[in-house]
């Protein structure tokens, strides 16, 4: 049976592992190896140009991190993957390489507050024009497309929001104009989401966030059709953003339990969403899982589950969440997310700490806004830990509130 048959949870764990054992092991192992060597000069040489399996110098491959990019790639059910030593890593790669100076690059005002800093300072710098459209309005979306692009850049739920944007509706709009649409598919992993099969070009993974699932590595992976990937595999190699062995070997363990950590932290956070809906503080809580979402019936379409993370703003703003994260008894907060435990944080100090306060507002921010991570807790102690919190808020609080 072809482990591409199967499952999401049989795959996570089974893919991409069994050309990369060795000594009879059952697992892959570390190769801290600089450089791969031969003594038949005539192998080394069909290695070196390509024509034969293998490895030459650790910045191409390793056979730890080719392991790891086998199974994001069969995750996603595409043709290449690729990896990179960050998220960020993939997404400047992978924008470097598909865009030239002259070019034009359409895409939304909320990507990953890294993606938006690639987008407003430096590829302005390269001459590349960037048209970056109000997050959810499709139409102006298309219209810019229409006006002719090279590149599509999503991010689908987005940070810290969670905005959706309709995949299959955007591609088929890049189609028309002949531009490759990228997708980054961190928040919502394979396990809830598959852009390639919605119409995608290249998916983009911060591999440090749900992939890895244990906040102990950072990694970044392409996924996509060969010939793209090839090229964005070439641009890495030389510019150097390499993943490095360890990192593979951690995300690739925490691969392995992708859809039972998915599965679980879908669970957690629709429950903690319709749980703050229910808490007089609570000014909004968005979460694309819940019908009042702007989002809900997109994300129904395009996702099978709704994702781990969601957000929410309170009354009283930032002195409210002053008191009330650090009550939290079952959370770190912390800027990362996606990991097993769950992780708060102001999206002012966080995803969006690059910004003024006005830029927040312009960009549906609030000062009193949080995000949270869901992990794989025991649901009643996630809400009992937030119901305690909001109890020992002190009474300034709750009452001018
Ligand atoms: C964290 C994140 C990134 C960047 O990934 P790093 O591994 O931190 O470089 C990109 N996109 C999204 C949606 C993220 O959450």
């Amino acid at each position: 049976m072809n482990v591409k048959e199967t499952g999401m949870s049989t795959r996570a764990l089974w893919a991409g592992e069994k050309e990369y054992l060795a000594f009879g092991a059952t697992q892959v192992p570390v190769v801290h190896s600089v450089s791969f060597g031969y003594d038949d000069m005539d192998e080394w040489y069909q290695v070196a140009i390509g024509k034969k399996e293998g490895h030459i110098y650790g910045r191409n491959t390793n056979p730890t991190v080719r392991a790891f990019e086998e199974k994001i790639r069969i995750l996603e059910n595409a043709e290449a993957s690729t990896s990179f030593s960050t998220g960020m890593a993939a997404i400047s790669n992978t924008l470097g390489t598909l865009l030239q100076p002259g070019e034009r690059v359409v895409s939304i005002k909320d990507t990953y507050g890294g993606t938006n800093k690639i987008f407003t300072e430096f590829l302005p710098k390269q001459h590349i024009e960037v048209v970056l459209c109000e997050t959810g309005n499709h139409d102006e979306m298309e219209k810019e497309i229409e006006k002719g692009c090279s590149v599509v850049y999503l991010e689908t739920p987005t940070n810290p929001t969670v905005k959706i944007t309709d995949i299959k509706r955007i591609t088929r709009a890049a189609k028309r104009a002949g531009a490759i649409t990228v997708v980054d598919n961190t928040f919502a992993t394979p396990v809830n989401q598959q852009p390639l099969s919605l119409g995608a070009d290249l998916v983009i993974h911060s591999a440090t966030k749900f992939l890895g699932g244990h906040a102990d590595a950072l990694g970044g992976a392409v996924c996509g059709a060969k010939h793209l990937v090839e090229d964005i595999y070439h641009y890495r190699e030389i510019n150097g953003a390499t993943l490095d062995p360890m990192a593979a070997y951690l995300l690739l363990r925490g691969m392995k339990t992708l859809s039972l950590r998915i599965d679980r932290q879908n669970e957690n956070a629709l429950a903690v969403a319709s749980f703050l809906k229910t808490i007089d503080l609570v000014e909004d809580v968005y979460y694309p899982g819940l019908a009042s979402h702007p989002g809900h019936d997109i994300a129904k379409k395009q996702m099978s589950g709704f994702g781990g993370m969601l957000s929410f703003s309170v009354k009283g703003g930032v002195e409210t969440v002053r008191h009330l994260l650090p009550n939290l008894a079952f959370a770190n907060r912390a800027a990362n997310l996606g990991s097993v435990e769950t992780v708060v944080g102001p999206s002012r100090t966080t995803s969006h700490v690059e910004c003024t306060p006005e830029e927040r507002a312009a960009m549906g921010i609030p000062e009193g806004l949080v995000r949270y991570s869901a992990g794989i807790e025991d649901i009643d102690d996630l809400i009992n830990d937030l119901k305690h919190a909001f109890y020992m808020l002190p009474n300034h609080i709750k009452s001018t509130n």
